[in-house]
């Protein structure tokens, strides 16, 4: 498909450009050979009339006086071959460089646009394959249950609470691929105000109290008060995926921390754990789209989709800021966002 549109757009290049060389290559020969015909026609006349006087370019008065020779007819058509052979010639140079270099053209021009396709098509196989897993365990809950003649309340309730977390897991998988789709409009500039980073911070650790006692993880929060220009709500996301993932990733009874540095004209914030962190082969890729590391090493991260830090890592780059992390295997993982103080 990319090679036969690049193919494609060689050829328009081509007729494009053979189509302007061929309009002056004719302009060019009829010109030439209507120069011809008059020369002809002049020493023809100068012939018949030697009489006459010319006046022409020449500087040299004598020359105005030499009796005109016959015209050569055969030498001027031999003239005027030589013109259309060396305009042919010159066609198909450029008809040959055209070709080698609008098929290069192409493929820069289209290089771009085909790993656009290539990453929405990624894009659509991994969110159809994310979407599966849930839906298949949905259906085939569904239908034992629907086939077990004996079903009783509390095995019903049982099915229909299983039912209801991958609906929430739907739910939420489909609510962060549509932040995904969205790219660039991941953040609305018009919705910017300078707030306390302090306050967003605090909506976000209330967003994750509950998950954070569930697991009986304390988390501290010693962020100060420093005013930023962002759009409170997609920021307070951030911290929330952040928070989430510290709370995710730790074992039962851990912190969590949360402290901000300042650093010339910029604000770190930074998300600690001490839970099972994360291995050099996997730092690398935690903020590309789908990746999960530690699969093998960690249960909860099933409940987990791969694209909460690649949502917080466009957020971040959407408000000039920047997001990094440091970790080590079982010690912990410290996320850093730097963002730029108002
Ligand atoms: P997920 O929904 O799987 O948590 P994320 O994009 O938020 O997706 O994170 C990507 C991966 O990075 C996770 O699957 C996990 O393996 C790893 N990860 C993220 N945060 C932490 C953390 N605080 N500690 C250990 N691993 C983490």
């Amino acid at each position: 498909m990319f090679h036969k549109t690049r193919v494609k757009l060689t050829a328009w290049y081509l007729i494009i450009i053979m189509a302007i060389s061929l309009f002056f290559s004719v302009f060019i020969y009829v010109g030439a050979t209507g120069e011809f015909d008059r020369a002809l026609r002049m020493q023809e006349f100068r012939r018949e009339h030697p009489e006459v006087e010319f006046r022409t370019l020449l500087s040299n008065p004598l020359e105005y006086q030499t009796p005109p020779v016959a015209p050569d007819v055969q030498v001027i058509d031999e003239a005027r071959l030589r013109v259309l052979e060396s305009l042919i010639g010159i066609n198909l140079i450029i008809f040959i460089l055209s070709a080698f270099s609008g098929y290069f053209l192409a493929g820069r021009t289209l290089k771009p646009i085909k790993e656009m396709v290539d990453e929405q098509n990624r894009f659509i196989t991994d969110s159809s394959h994310e979407l599966r897993t849930p839906l298949t365990s949905l259906r085939s809950e569904i239908e034992v249950g629907l086939r077990n003649k004996k079903l009783n309340l509390a095995s019903a309730q049982k099915i229909l609470a299983s039912n209801l977390e991958d609906i929430i897991s739907l739910q939420t998988l489909t609510e962060r691929l549509l932040e995904l789709s969205q790219n660039g409009k991941l953040v609305d500039n018009n919705f910017i105000e300078e707030v306390p980073i302090n306050l967003i911070i605090n909506e976000a650790v209330k967003k994750v109290e509950t998950s954070a006692k569930l697991k009986q993880i304390k988390i501290e929060n010693k962020v100060k008060k420093e005013q930023v220009r962002v759009v409170r709500d997609r920021l307070t996301e951030v911290f929330i995926i952040l928070l989430d993932n510290a709370i995710k990733y730790s074992s039962e009874k851990n912190t969590v921390s949360i402290i901000s540095k300042n650093v010339d004209s910029k604000i770190e914030i930074s998300v600690i754990d001490n839970g099972i962190g994360i291995s050099n082969d996997d730092i690398g890729h935690i903020f590309d789209r789908f990746y999960r590391a530690n699969r093998s090493r960690s249960k909860v991260n099933a409940s987990g989709y791969g694209l909460g830090l690649s949502i917080a890592k466009k957020i971040v780059e959407s408000h000039k800021g920047t997001i990094s992390v440091k970790s080590e295997i079982i010690k912990g993982s410290k996320f850093t966002v730097s963002l730029p103080k108002a």
